[in-house]
């Protein structure tokens, strides 16, 4: 896409900071870090959510996620490291182009992912469950 910014970071016309590349993956260092190292994990093809991607180019990003972490964990070695992935504006996603976010965490850091508690009323449990269960 041309007016994505991942897009162009990920053919290099935008420059980053670099710290993983494959043919189909890009990692590098998240401009506004909630830690320091913290670091984005893109496809080079654009998919907005995680619903779009196809299965092989998923597995291959998540195979760029496990190097980045591996490497933090040797350089930085974090207490811990939080992997996550913001889908749409309500869930926190700012750029329209599927990163993975790797923070490197340690105890009594300022990085706040917290999130009070709902709780379900009688059988609500069973409603969501028949909802959310996958059949193959
Ligand atoms: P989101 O909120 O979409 O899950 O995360 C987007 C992340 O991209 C943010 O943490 C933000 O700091 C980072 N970001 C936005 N623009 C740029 C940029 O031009 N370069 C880099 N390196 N990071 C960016
Ligand atoms: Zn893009």
């Amino acid at each position: 896409m041309t007016d994505c910014i991942f897009c162009k970071i990920g053919t290099g016309i935008i420059p980053a900071a670099r710290v993983y590349e494959d043919k189909t993956v890009m990692a590098f260092l998240d401009i506004n870090p909630a830690a320091k190292g913290h670091t984005l994990v893109i496809p080079k093809n654009h998919y907005e959510k995680l619903s779009q991607i196809p299965e092989g180019e998923l597995s291959l990003l998540m195979h760029g996620v496990q190097q980045v972490a591996k490497q933090m964990e040797k350089t930085l070695k974090p207490e811990g490291m939080n992997i996550l992935v913001n889908v749409s504006k309500a869930a926190g996603q700012e750029v329209p182009h599927i990163h993975v976010h790797v923070i490197p965490r340690k105890q009594g850091d300022k990085v706040d992912l917290g999130w009070d508690h709902e709780q379900y009323e009688a059988g609500e449990i069973e409603i969501f469950k028949q909802k959310l269960v996958t059949r193959m």
